[in-house]
């Protein structure tokens, strides 16, 4: 057997208003006065200047606000690159990506753009990047994607909805200030915090799982099952602790993989445009067949919450939508070997795949 030797992040910061300390990390890793950080920002920030302020700008330095109502495209990554390529005589010092995962995957594929030829959508896949990326820092302003530790930055291209996995892709330093975190909108907070319990559910319910695996993604169980279903926690202990579960989840799928609702959430995504939060939640919420435990524990969440989840998405779609969606899922053969199992093709039928998509 073959063991893969993953990179982890090397450096992170860990504490309320740590986002203060940016600066001063930034500062020894700035090559010259010409050769600019680029801020590329959550524009939720734009009319928060208690944020923007402390946004520690200097010289050439660039702060680009990105709209995250959409998830990040291989198009946008290469227009980014193109105007900061055209902006500036010298390689950006550095990119830090203050957001959620959607800013977070962004400033990953810019900073990995900047020093490798080509388009985005040439490096979806594995370990297909050939040249170290910029210097780059993640700091995550929502929990739960996990995108601050993996080793991928997921984007949709004109093909496919895929991400750029390689041992450059992770971040060099990150900085986890939970109090970033304040302001998310209730139902987003579920969404993304939900993304993390399902890496779990898929994770240590999938047949890839290991001692290295479960560790992490236990604990990240447990984290999200206090944030969710505790009395006794005040606000900044489950800003604290949600944020930790989403380290925990990440490194859980880092040795493993994810499952069925990713691959079906990825269909949605691609087709329908629905986001990776909420596309996890309405596919998990009809796994129980697949993941019974971890589908009661959800529903039990989701109803203490009050959440809604979008309904008949699919009842109007054409079988050639409905094909693309179900194309889009079965391509994506580890999740569904690490949820079913090495024979898993004797195991999940297009038929059924369709069904599913129909009770969405
Ligand atoms: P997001 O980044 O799309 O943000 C969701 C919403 O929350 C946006 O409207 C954003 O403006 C808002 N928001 C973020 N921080 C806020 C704050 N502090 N206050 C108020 N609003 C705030 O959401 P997400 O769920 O974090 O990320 C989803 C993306 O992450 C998808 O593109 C998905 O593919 C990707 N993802 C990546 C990985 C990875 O390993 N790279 C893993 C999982 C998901
Ligand atoms: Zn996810």
């Amino acid at each position: 057997m073959k063991f893969r030797n993953f990179p982890m992040v090397p450096r992170v910061l860990f504490g309320r208003n740590s986002f203060d300390q940016v600066g001063e990390l930034l500062m020894p890793l700035r090559r010259n006065s010409e050769a600019p950080y680029i801020f590329l920002v959550d524009d939720v920030f734009q009319d928060r200047p208690e944020v923007t302020s402390r946004i520690p700008v200097m010289f050439e330095d660039r702060i680009i606000f990105i709209s995250a109502d959409e998830e990040p495209k291989t198009a946008q990554v290469d227009a980014l690159v193109a105007m900061i390529k055209t902006a500036f005589d010298e390689m950006p010092s550095g990119v830090i990506g203050i957001g959620g995962g959607t800013v977070m995957d962004l400033a990953k594929a810019v900073s990995l753009l900047l020093t490798n030829p080509g388009s985005a959508q040439d490096y979806q896949g594995w370990d297909l990047v050939k040249n170290k990326a910029v210097y780059h820092v993640g700091i995550p302003s929502i929990s739960g994607t996990g995108a601050e530790v993996s080793r991928t930055t997921v984007l949709t291209g004109p093909e496919k909805k895929l991400g750029i996995n390689s041992d450059f892709t992770p971040f060099d330093q990150v900085v986890l200030d939970p109090a970033m975190t304040g302001g998310v909108p209730k139902d987003q907070w579920f969404f993304t915090g939900m993304d993390c319990f399902i890496h779990c559910v898929e994770s240590l319910e999938g047949y890839f799982l290991n001692t290295f695996s479960q560790s992490y993604g236990e604990k990240a169980y447990e984290l999200c099952c206090e944030v969710f279903t505790s009395d006794e926690l005040g606000l900044e202990e489950r800003q604290n602790k949600l944020m930790m579960a989403s380290w925990h989840g990440g490194m859980s799928i880092a040795y493993s993989q994810v499952g069925i609702a990713h691959a079906l959430s990825y269909g949605l995504s691609y087709e329908l445009g629905i986001r990776h939060g909420v596309g996890n939640c309405m596919v998990f919420d009809h796994l129980e067949k697949y993941y019974p435990k971890g589908v009661r524990k959800f529903k039990e969440m989701k109803d203490r919450h009050e959440i809604v989840l979008p309904s008949g998405v699919c009842s109007d779609l054409t079988t050639e939508q409905m094909d693309s969606m179900t194309r889009v899922a079965l391509s994506l053969e580890p999740l569904w070997e690490n949820a079913l199992g090495a024979d898993w093709k004797q195991k999940i039928t297009e038929k059924e795949i369709h069904e599913l998509y129909q009770k969405m």
